[in-house]
């Protein structure tokens, strides 16, 4: 019989997983640290292995409406400004993978998640709750919990950490180590498609690529906002969540790069900065009903755009396993890692490959420069394997 499960984390991650796991008859708790289900102001992409789960769950319409499918992805070279290679990402994409590239605005997608989550008698959310502590007991998981500041416990029958990068759950369960921090800040801002340069303005997703950074812009909100992210080496990490970018040494930063861009960067006046980290893929000791998923087992730099996606595939495959023994959630969650473990690690290491390539200069970014090239509109199919994922 289906019992109870208890998640840490309403994220992408932790929502997704209380919605596959309510489908399959069990009783969900998310417990949210944060007092409101509330986002950043920026974009997410959402590629077709995580688009066709979220629409097998239901989500298709709703999503639809105020993501964006982006005609094509063009990459070009921030030094010359030339097109290195562009792919079709709209009818192409459904077809191969029978799912959308979408692009959608985090808060409508957490919104999308949460309304669907209310929507479901069997899923409870409780806010303004944080995990600070447990440990394993005879019948569950006793679960530390802070709520207001005031300290109090509860027992639960299976636990799922799904809260982030600085998991608490992944503390408690052994793994207390900070993140590495991978010399790279990213800088993000949207703003209103109208105020974009005619050669930036549009339905495409663009990705350029310079020596020591690299930009990602997309339409937002069915194409009224403009998403960018400016992604740098940095020596340190910056100060504090969100920290706010001066735009003056992002203009020295950019100072060689084309027109069109450093014109739109120069209209952005409140960046947000984050340095950007992972860890090793880690799903906890494999002993008990408790497991991690999302960014708190394997937080992965952004540089392929799939660590919301990798949290979707690990929410699908959760709930798979925990309904084939749902008497059983410690060898369902063993099953579970052990199905995840290599999949996950290969999209990180990938990610990590990208910000050194994505960042070359002088003849190894020519170099890179000419096989993007050779690939030209096969830049997304020579990644068939982490797109036509199915669970
Ligand atoms: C610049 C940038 C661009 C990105 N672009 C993409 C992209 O295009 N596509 C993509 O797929 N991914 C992208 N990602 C990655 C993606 O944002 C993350 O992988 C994803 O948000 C992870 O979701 P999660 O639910 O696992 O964790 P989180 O989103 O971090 O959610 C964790 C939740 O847990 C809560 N929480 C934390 N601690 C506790 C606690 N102790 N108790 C209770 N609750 C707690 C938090 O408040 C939060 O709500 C990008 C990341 C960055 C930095």
């Amino acid at each position: 019989m289906p019992g109870t499960v208890t998640i840490a984390g309403a994220g992408i991650g932790g929502l997704t997983a209380a919605l596959t796991l309510a489908r399959r008859g069990f009783s969900v708790t998310v417990l949210e640290r944060a007092v409101a289900l509330d986002e950043i102001g920026a974009g997410i992409q959402l590629s077709p292995n995580a688009s066709r789960i979220l629409v097998d769950l239901g989500l298709g319409d709703a999503l639809a409406t105020p993501a964006v499918v982006p005609e094509a992805m063009v990459v070009r070279s921030a030094t010359t400004g030339g097109t290195l290679a562009s792919a079709e990402l709209g009818e192409a994409v459904a077809r191969r993978y029978g799912a959308p590239w979408w692009v959608i605005h985090r808060a409508d997608l957490l919104a999308i998640l949460a309304a669907a989550c209310r929507s479901e008698s069997a899923i409870h959310i409780e806010t303004g709750v944080t995990v600070t502590g447990l440990a394993l007991a005879s019948d569950g998981v006793r679960l530390d919990l802070s709520r207001d500041g005031e300290r109090n416990s509860a027992t639960t029958e299976a636990l799922v950490g799904a809260d982030g990068l600085r998991s608490a759950v992944r503390a408690a369960l052994g793994d207390g180590a900070p993140p590495d921090f991978r010399r790279r800040v990213a800088w993000r801002a949207t703003m209103p498609m109208e105020a974009v340069p005619q050669a930036l303005a549009g339905g495409r997703l663009g990705l350029w690529l310079g020596a020591d950074a690299h930009c990602v812009h997309y339409p937002l909100r069915t194409g009224r906002l403009f998403n960018i992210v400016v992604l740098l080496k940095a020596d340190a990490p910056v100060e504090g969540w969100r920290a706010p970018g001066d735009p003056a040494l992002l203009a020295r930063r950019l100072a060689g790069w084309p027109a069109a861009l450093r014109e739109v960067v120069a209209r952005v006046d409140d960046w947000q900065c984050w340095s950007l980290a992972d860890r090793p893929a880690w799903f906890g000791p494999e002993r008990g009903p408790v497991t991690l998923m999302g960014d708190a087992a394997h937080p992965m730099l952004p540089f392929v755009a799939q660590g919301g996606a990798m949290a979707i595939e690990d929410a699908a495959v959760l709930a798979d396993e925990a309904a084939t023994t749902p008497d059983d959630l410690a060898a369902a969650f063993r099953r579970f890692a052990a199905r995840r473990k290599a999949r996950v690690a290969r999209v990180q290491a990938l990610a990590r490959r990208n910000g050194a390539i994505y960042h070359l200069k002088g003849p190894a970014a020519l170099a890179r420069d000419l096989a993007i090239r050779v690939m030209g509109g096969g830049i997304v199919a020579s990644q068939d394997w982490i797109y036509g994922w199915r669970p």
